[in-house]
């Protein structure tokens, strides 16, 4: 029998009967399978006791962005990104702004266009790309390509990067040990419980804590988001809680993005998150000690901008995703008074150093 080239044995599952059920261990999930079923994800499927995933290298975007998109505004600034995805997810968000893909396979089914882990590794090359960006739809369900590809990555000397809900298992981390360079994690809602599962179908975002601590334990590089919508996602004591737990388990430096809110797919009936929520939500958040704090999805907002802890100047002036002045030095400390931020400067920097602010 032939098996088509996206069709491929998975990483990371186990037999659970005589049956031929299995488990797949990649998230937190942990989806008990029966032959001919599929996981949570839509994208992994029992074939005969064997599990596999239907998706590897069945890309549905292949795009050159700017890190700063991901978001990512302190692991290599000013850097490009080949950015790639597939269908699939393990989270079933109401409102999600990529559902034509991360939700296709409940609409639409699997589809993409096929390329060899070689072909993404020699693109990225083409185009001069720091970083693949593994995106736009969970990547932990398109875990063996990612791997594949972020091998060759590696060997080039390209960075390898997620943006990840953060159920990643605690064994596919270990797995990816030296791959991964950082990883942009995602809340919504303030990781509200009630959120997660009334608007996510997620029973337990609490689990997100510990792929935290794991990429911790990795050295992976991390930036964190929360999603923050009008009304139902939007509570001061979440982001508190949140804020408080990030500057006790990550530390202060770490860069922490609230995002607006458009709506989307099914939540079409709630209106974007007006400017001055956020504005509140993130001097709650630099209460609780965090020191970088941004605001995203909202174009030209002075939060947008990277400000240094010490002297207060700004040491990186953004808007949108661009970057307009870089104020540190190669090794990130801030050119007016010394202050190591915690930035991870890009290898080659691009952008001319101003000392204007
Ligand atoms: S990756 Fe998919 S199949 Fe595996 S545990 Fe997660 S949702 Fe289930």
């Amino acid at each position: 029998m032939k098996i088509a080239r996206n069709v491929k044995e998975a990483l990371l599952w186990k037999k659970v009967n005589d049956e031929g059920t299995v488990q797949c261990r990649l998230c937190r999930r942990y989806c008990i399978i029966k032959p001919s079923k599929y996981g949570a994800c839509g994208v992994r499927k029992n074939v005969g006791g064997v599990l596999y995933t239907m998706v590897y290298g069945l890309l549905t975007a292949v795009n050159l962005d700017p890190i700063e998109k991901k978001p990512l505004t302190h692991f290599m600034p000013g850097a490009s990104a080949l950015s790639i995805s597939t269908v699939g997810c393990n989270f079933f968000c109401q409102f999600c702004q990529n559902w034509e893909i991360s939700q296709s396979r409940l609409e639409e089914g699997l589809y993409g266009s096929y390329h060899e882990p070689e072909e993404i590794v020699r693109l990225a090359k083409y185009y001069e790309a720091d970083a693949i960006s593994y995106t736009y739809n969970e990547p932990t369900i398109f875990y063996e390509y990612m791997m594949d590809v972020a091998r060759l990555a590696k060997r080039e000397g390209i960075a390898n990067t997620i943006v990840t809900n953060g159920y990643m298992s605690d064994e596919a981390i270990q797995e990816m040990d030296g791959l991964l360079d950082a990883a942009t994690v995602d809340f919504k809602g303030g990781g509200n419980k009630d959120f997660y599962r009334k608007y996510m179908g997620v029973p337990n975002p609490d689990e997100i804590f510990s792929t935290l601590q794991a990429y911790k334990e990795k050295k992976v590089f991390i930036e964190i988001t929360n999603l923050v919508v009008p009304k139902i996602g939007d509570f001061e004591e979440d982001v508190k809680k949140l804020a408080k737990w990030i500057v006790e388990n990550l530390g202060p430096e770490t860069p922490f993005h609230l995002l607006r809110f458009h709506p989307d797919y099914k939540l079409t009936w709630i209106p974007a998150t007006p400017v001055s929520t956020l504005e509140k939500l993130a001097n709650i958040a630099r209460n609780e000690g965090l020191k970088h704090v941004y605001i995203g999805n909202v174009w030209g907002h002075p939060l947008e901008s990277t400000y240094c802890p010490k002297c207060g100047r700004v040491v990186i002036k953004r808007t949108g995703f661009y970057i307009y002045e870089y104020n540190l030095d190669e090794q990130g400390r801030c050119i007016y008074c010394g202050y190591k931020l915690n930035v991870v400067p890009r290898r080659k920097m691009r952008w001319a150093q101003s000392s204007s602010s």
